[in-house]
């Protein structure tokens, strides 16, 4: 390919993002097309020759447009999902141009050093153990699993059993104990480690979701031998904490391994207002933790975090004989991929570009919206916020009064005619056995203009179907 043909098509991709961007906040906050149209938009017999570059890009954004979601949008609130902040978006398209495959720090050292000063920026801002080991991989659902097999190794190393070497066949049983509602993503990762996604010990929880007071020493008090700990910091509806301190009492006097699945809300510590609900999660020993949540670097990144450096590197430790060895620290050595993309630029270019204040003010705010978001909905007689908005999250129950089963019928409703109407994007989940309407507010743009419009969209669209059904 010519310079010239790469130069074009590169300037042709900048002004179709830019002018993408720039729609961001007029577009309806879904996509306008479902994945029937896209599929027939992208369906086409193999290709048998090639097509060259400028014809191609402009074809595969003018199919793939109409069916992009608007995570960016400043009303988008489905998921707790960040927004890809230009910054971020930037640093990646240069990650992308370098082509650094950096697994290694004697083969990549540009990649292998900015990550390993992105990861030390991360355990200072987020207030964690200095010497504690981090490993930059794709999602929170690949951190909690990395923090897993890391304590896994070492609960059992502990008694004598060496599972890297000789595996989970004949070893002693391990005891897993976690909250009623952990995220679904932490038991994936007991499924993946052979721990078993039933073989747990529940602990009940309280109204948000958060491990009753002291309900985790009670269950693990009885029990005997190696035991792994999972507390979380951000619950997925309600945005609530587990009681730190005691988790970590108890979890101590037992020797076991605590781990805290903090996707979103360990972003909590990094803002002086909010720091009060993660404390006592130091006292952990690993941390799962998004970048792609609050922080918004692109898909995918997160970290595995865990303070026994040896017992991450002995759990992920990949040798082989072509690999440079050296004395500094292999990104590969802490996460499960050998082969991989130099996450540590856009975390590095996140963090620069806010500094540790404009990421407590980030947090800060979008837990002020989320307030307002839950005084502007239960403003109406018959909408109850169910949780306590400590943090970013509002879990909103509409027909309060009405039979479960009707009003469940009418919130699924109103929330595909809100999904429709395009003002604002929320999702919908089953908590404690109702449909609630869930809102997370945690896209860089959001204001409070987007929030009153969008309190207005959803409670006009509530009456409407509230109305048709009366
Ligand atoms: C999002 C989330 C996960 C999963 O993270 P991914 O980045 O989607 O893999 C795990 N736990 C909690 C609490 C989450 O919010």
């Amino acid at each position: 390919m010519s310079q010239q043909d790469l130069r074009a098509a590169l300037q042709a991709v900048t002004e179709r993002v830019l002018a993408y961007r720039a729609s961001a906040d007029e577009r309806p906050q879904r996509p306008m097309r479902n994945y029937d149209d896209m599929r027939a938009a992208f369906a086409r017999a193999t290709p048998e020759t090639g097509a060259p570059i400028g014809e191609l890009i402009g074809e595969l954004a003018d199919i793939a447009e109409p069916g992009l979601a608007n995570m960016i949008g400043p009303r988008f609130f489905g998921w707790v999902i960040g927004a890809t902040a230009p910054v971020g978006m930037a640093a990646d398209w240069l990650t992308s141009g370098w082509a650094q495959n950096a697994g290694n720090a004697e083969a990549t050292p540009a990649a292998a050093a900015c990550e390993e000063v992105a990861a030390s920026w991360l355990l200072d801002l987020l207030d964690l153990p200095r010497a504690a080991s981090v490993g930059f991989v794709t999602g929170a659902t690949m951190a909690n699993f990395t923090c897993l097999a890391a304590a896994r190794g070492e609960v059992l190393r502990r008694v004598g059993w060496d599972v890297e070497a000789d595996g989970l066949f004949g070893a002693p049983p391990i005891h897993v104990v976690l909250g009623e509602e952990a995220h679904s993503t932490v038991f994936s990762g007991l499924r993946y480690l052979g721990l078993g996604a039933k073989r747990v010990v529940s602990v009940p929880v309280d109204g948000n979701g958060r491990m009753r007071e002291g309900a985790f020493a009670r269950a693990i008090e009885k029990l005997e031998g190696p035991v792994i700990a999972i507390a979380q910091a951000g619950h997925i509806n309600s945005g609530a904490f587990d009681p730190f301190d005691e988790i970590a009492e108890a979890a101590h006097a037992k020797g076991a391994w605590l781990h805290v699945d903090g996707a979103f809300g360990l972003w909590a510590r990094a803002a002086p207002d909010r720091m009060y609900l993660g404390r006592g999660l130091e006292r952990a020993d690993s941390w799962g933790v998004d970048g792609h949540k609050w922080l918004q670097t692109p898909h995918d990144s997160a970290y595995a975090i865990v303070r026994n450096a040896e017992a991450h590197r002995r759990a992920m430790l990949i040798a082989a004989s072509y690999l440079p060895e050296g004395e500094h620290r292999h990104p590969a050595d802490y996460v499960p991929e050998l082969s991989r993309r130099a996450r540590g630029f856009a975390t590095w270019a996140m963090i620069r570009a806010w500094g540790r204040e404009g990421i407590a003010a980030l947090v800060s705010r979008h837990c002020a919206l989320a307030r307002r978001m839950a005084e502007r909905l239960s403003a109406e007689a018959d909408v109850e916020v169910l949780n306590d908005v400590v943090l970013n999250q509002v879990a909103v129950r509409l027909g309060a009064g009405m039979d479960g089963a009707v009003s469940d019928a009418l919130a699924a409703r109103t929330i595909a005619r809100i999904q429709r109407e395009g003002v604002c994007f929320v999702g919908g989940a089953l908590w404690r056995g109702r449909q609630i309407v869930r809102i997370s507010i945690i896209g860089e743009a959001t204001t409070e203009a987007d929030i009153d419009v969008s309190a207005e969209a959803i409670l006009s669209a509530w009456r409407a179907e509230r109305g048709a059904n009366a």
